[in-house]
């Protein structure tokens, strides 16, 4: 077992975490998507998370979350056991996802995926927090940042999509006139025809105009996004259930293997693309502050 990959919920089994696990090319929203959603996270954290956020980041980071928000596919190949934690896969053609069911890697190890990862790096910052006085067993600068990079990762609607085609990894289409596969188009290429399209190449302006429309026309719903139903830290369960049901109704329609995927494509799920790297950011924060403003536990006599 990695010294940093622990024990999870509920349908865990005691060894939860393994070394050596499959790579399947699956990286995750690009730089830009990670980055878009930690700097929108920022402004949604308290006082609270964001001193404790500022303290668990190395100095590279200059104090700004969103500069490491990458850094999980960065390493992706020195801890090559943190391969399959990226994604959940479903069944073919299922649109819809069961923890127990699909939170596995390749070889079948349970809670290896990214909702367990998620439900993981949750509790290793939740436990240190909670009680200051237990023994520090996590690195917990790493378990920040992989967290920072998972809860953007479920977002991505092919990041719950299905085992056959390894996310739309084996689906070859062209964007434009460009070959791709269809789970790249959606890590990358939809954010980079926009940014060129309508935002001057500048992340800065996208960014701006994501968070313009989180205080404006998502601003009912804001509420709802930060929501975790039964008191949980986190809720990655429901992120996944609503990827897999976007991959069905936008992701995988009308692009099947050897299409062309132009102007309708691209203008029809630009719109999901961005509120999903809006949720990615709300949710983020939500849950880092449910961490670090978690008061600690009174021992039960
Ligand atoms: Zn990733």
């Amino acid at each position: 077992m990695h010294p940093n990959y622990g024990v999870i919920q509920s349908c865990a089994s005691a060894d939860a975490a393994y070394a050596h696990c499959g790579a399947t090319g699956v990286l995750g929203w690009g730089k830009e998507g990670h980055y878009a959603i930690c700097k929108i996270a920022e402004e949604y954290l308290s006082e609270g998370a964001l001193l404790a956020v500022k303290q668990l980041l190395p100095d590279s980071a200059g104090g700004d979350l969103a500069e490491l928000c990458s850094w999980a596919d960065e390493i992706r190949w020195h801890f090559h056991w943190s391969s399959a934690l990226h994604y959940v896969d479903t069944p073919d053609f299922k649109c819809n996802y069961d923890y127990c069911r699909d939170c596995h890697d390749s070889y079948g190890h349970k809670d290896r995926c990214v909702t367990g990862a998620i439900y993981n790096y949750t509790m290793q910052l939740k436990s240190a927090y909670a009680d200051t006085k237990s023994e520090l067993k996590y690195n917990l600068t790493e378990a920040l940042l992989f967290l920072s990079h998972f809860v953007g990762d479920v977002h991505q609607p092919l990041h719950a999509g299905f085992t056959g085609d390894l996310g739309g990894n084996t689906i070859m289409v062209r964007w434009y006139r460009r070959k791709a596969n269809l789970h790249h188009v959606w890590d990358n290429m939809i954010i980079d025809s926009a940014l060129k399209t309508f935002y001057d190449s500048e992340l800065k302006v996208m960014i701006q105009a994501i968070q313009k429309n989180i205080t404006d026309i998502w601003s009912n719903d804001v509420t709802d996004w930060e929501h975790c139903a039964h008191n949980y830290t986190a809720c990655p369960d429901w992120y996944a259930s609503e990827s897999v049901s976007l991959a069905c109704k936008f992701a995988y329609r009308n692009a099947t293997p050897g299409s062309t995927l132009e102007d309708d494509y691209f203008l029809s799920r630009l719109p999901i693309v961005e509120k999903r790297l809006a949720q990615g950011g709300v949710r983020l924060a939500a849950t880092l502050n449910r961490i670090f403003d978690s008061q600690p536990r009174i021992a039960q006599a």
